[in-house]
């Protein structure tokens, strides 16, 4: 974590805002989000630390949840929590999800027996783990971000969303108006140049768009309990999938703190236009439920924290933007769709809250980029394009699991199909398995060689490195915060030192002086050289190898109003696990790679170090030109400009 750039200041660093002046309350912005849900609140705390965008955010809701909804948080969304600078937190207070079994009924048809237990996330494939932690809890962590940011965001609740429509006399603008749950009778409203609905399954903004949720028409009940309970069911603790033959099916969540577990117990599914509420569903039915699946053990429920009755269906709406598919060419979207809203999963798979902060993470950026001038408007198409499809695939995929979970194992067979399933998906489940396609943003794979474990289209897989100036073990990802930037990654070749013969100060030289450098063309004049694209190097030799004042000046860039050198831009391989970046990430030693990864981590472009103009034609194919020809120069510790 970097402070201290514009001056000293004590106190806790993660308060960046303290001089800023407030933006939210105007009754003009441009972002208007609907929804205080995990959609909307990861959308609102990557705009507040992006900064320089006026955002509002409203909830029906009286105040923030306290208890309930979802609680699992996969690989990918915590390695999202790292970028927000919060997973530290999650990670002390989450059960962390090791082990999984799976229990059926015993081979001479009654009891229970456990069939198999399994390593819950394949080794290697996030450097973070698979948790549980109330949802109630990660909207906590993200409303620090909003108060905290450069642009501080308080959301407005008790404010129902009636009516959007776009204003007459100025075509830019969207009104919006809501009713004051707070004051009856009452209206307020507010002008925005972009809306997100992020508002829940029964959302107001899709039905305005006049989207629908298209899927399986059969809608499953589950009911759901937080409980605190004696039990001699020896799995507890573990996550946990119990397969009865004769009672049903429920999956054992444990949860933090070491003693609260959460059930989900299946239920029929709903007819026509049956809602979960005419079911008459109770907690003791939930419990009377709970002990008969997991006869012969018993189940004693000391205190019920929380249980609700869910409904839920795979769907997914046609589009997450306002623009009709004929008109993609010729409009830009400004009022988006982003998860329930869009998208709903059944809560096996535990893709609900995941797949919803995943849509913001991914429209986020693309909105602050458009909205600060920096990038193509045309990049908001991408974010309908490419969530759409992702949603549609996790679906097919949260249908089979469905499917087979109330599929009664009438074998040792089919027992065995489900947890083939359920291992195989795993990929799916900790979300690192998403690949965008081809498009502005994702490049196309033929240097896919040099870097074989760094896909195009899937996110930036993390490795550790050890930073040169301060000789710090650390995850390469840590350098990828989520502040809206995008990053070239330089991974050296064998024999790189940075010294002014090899490639990566020819690449210094380039990006630091050349007409044609996408970091000079797309910098506005008055910024820190790396705000809009960051530059970072990952050399090959030991950092006892290299010299910290040998490297090129672009790589030790002078920044903030004080000038101060960044000193966090050189990492080398760490092989202390007897395996490096290099290897784990399948780059070529011989000619290394680059790398460009966008403000959402994932992997855009893949070319060869020396492919100068590649480089800057990708740039230029999503950022507009912001005219920096003024070469970038960093003062040595003996006070000597140096641009090599
Ligand atoms: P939501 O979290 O639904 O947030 C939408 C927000 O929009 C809400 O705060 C709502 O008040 C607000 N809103 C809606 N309409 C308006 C309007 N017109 N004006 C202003 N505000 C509005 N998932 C699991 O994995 N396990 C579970 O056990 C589980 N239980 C759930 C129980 C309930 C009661 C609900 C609603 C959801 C549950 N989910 C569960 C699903 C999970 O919580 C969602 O997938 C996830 O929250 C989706 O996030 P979101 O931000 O898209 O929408």
């Amino acid at each position: 974590m970097q402070y201290h750039l514009n001056g000293f200041r004590s106190g806790d660093p993660n308060c960046a805002n303290l001089s800023e002046t407030m933006t939210a309350r105007a009754d003009t912005v441009d972002v208007a989000i609907i929804g205080c849900g995990p959609a909307g609140l990861t959308l609102a705390a990557q705009l507040a630390t992006i900064g320089g965008i006026s955002v509002r955010i409203f909830d029906r809701k009286s105040r923030p949840l306290e208890v309930g909804q979802a609680d699992g948080v996969a690989c990918r969304s915590m390695e999202m929590f790292e970028a927000f600078g919060f997973v530290e937190k999650v990670l002390k207070e989450a059960y962390w999800v090791n082990e999984t079994t799976f229990w059926r009924t015993g081979t001479d048809g009654a009891g229970l027996a456990r069939a198999d237990r399994i390593q819950d996330v394949e080794d290697a494939l996030s450097h973070q783990p698979h948790v549980i932690l109330s949802q109630a809890r990660i909207h906590d962590f993200y409303l620090d971000i909003m108060r905290n940011g450069s642009g501080t965001i308080d959301p407005d609740y008790s404010r129902n969303l009636a009516e959007v429509k776009f204003c007459d006399d100025s075509k830019s603008l969207i009104f919006l108006n809501f009713e004051c749950l707070d004051s009856p009778g009452k209206h307020e409203t507010v002008c925005a140049r972009y809306v997100v609905g992020c508002d829940g399954a029964r959302s107001t903004v899709r039905t305005i768009l006049g989207h629908e949720l298209k899927g399986h028409a059969a809608r499953q009940l589950w009911g759901v309990m937080d409980v605190l309970a004696v039990t001699d069911f020896p799995d507890i603790r573990l996550k946990c999938a119990v397969q009865s033959a004769r009672s049903g099916s429920l999956l054992i969540i444990p949860r933090e703190g070491g003693y609260l577990v959460r059930l989900y117990i299946e239920l029929d599914e709903l007819r026509g236009a049956e809602r979960a509420s005419d079911r008459e569903v109770t907690s003791e039915l939930l419990e009377r439920k709970a002990r008969e699946i997991l006869f012969p053990y018993t189940f004693d429920v000391r205190e019920v924290a929380w249980w609700s009755a869910y409904e839920i269906g795979q769907r997914v709406c046609d589009a997450f933007d306002d623009v009709p598919a004929g008109e993609r060419s010729s409009r830009i979207p400004r009022i988006f769709i982003a998860g329930d809203a869009c998208h709903t999963h059944s809560p096996k798979a535990g893709q609900g809250m995941n797949v919803s902060m995943a849509d913001t993470f991914n429209l986020g950026w693309k909105l602050a980029a458009v909205i600060r001038g920096q990038a193509r408007p045309e990049l908001l198409h991408t974010y309908s394009e490419e969530r759409r499809a992702k949603a549609k695939e996790l679906i097919d995929f949260d249908r089979d699991m469905a499917r087979l979970f109330s599929e009664k194992p009438s074998s040792t067979k089919e027992t065995a199909q489900f947890q083939r399933y359920f291992q195989k998906h795993g990929r799916y489940t900790a979300g690192v398995e998403t690949t965008y396609d081809r498009s502005l943003i994702v490049g196309a794979p033929e240097h896919q060689g040099m870097a074989t474990g760094l896909r195009m289209g899937t996110r930036f897989h993390s490795a550790p490195v050890i930073r040169l100036a301060d000789a710090k073990p650390m995850q390469l990802s840590e350098a990828l915060a989520a502040d809206g930037r995008f990053r070239i990654v330089a991974f050296a070749d064998r024999n790189d030192d940075g010294g002014p013969d090899g490639r990566i100060a020819a690449l210094c030289r380039f990006l630091g002086s050349d007409p044609c450098s996408p970091v000079l063309r797309h910098t506005p004049q008055d910024a820190d050289p790396d705000a809009v694209i960051d530059f970072r190097v990952v050399f090959q030799k030991s950092h006892r190898q290299l010299d910290l004042n040998a490297m090129p000046g672009i790589l030790l860039p002078a920044k903030g109003k004080l000038g101060l050198t960044d000193y966090e831009k050189i990492f080398c391989a760490d092989p202390r696990a007897g395996t490096d970046i290099f290897d784990m990430r399948g780059v070529d030693r011989e000619t290394g790679v680059l790398i460009v990864v966008r403000p959402d981590q994932f992997v855009a472009q893949l070319l060869p170090i020396d492919e100068y103009m590649a480089l800057s034609d990708f740039f230029g194919g999503i950022l507009i030109i912001q005219h920096r020809f003024q070469p970038v120069t960093a003062i040595s510790a003996h006070g000597v400009d140096r641009e090599h």
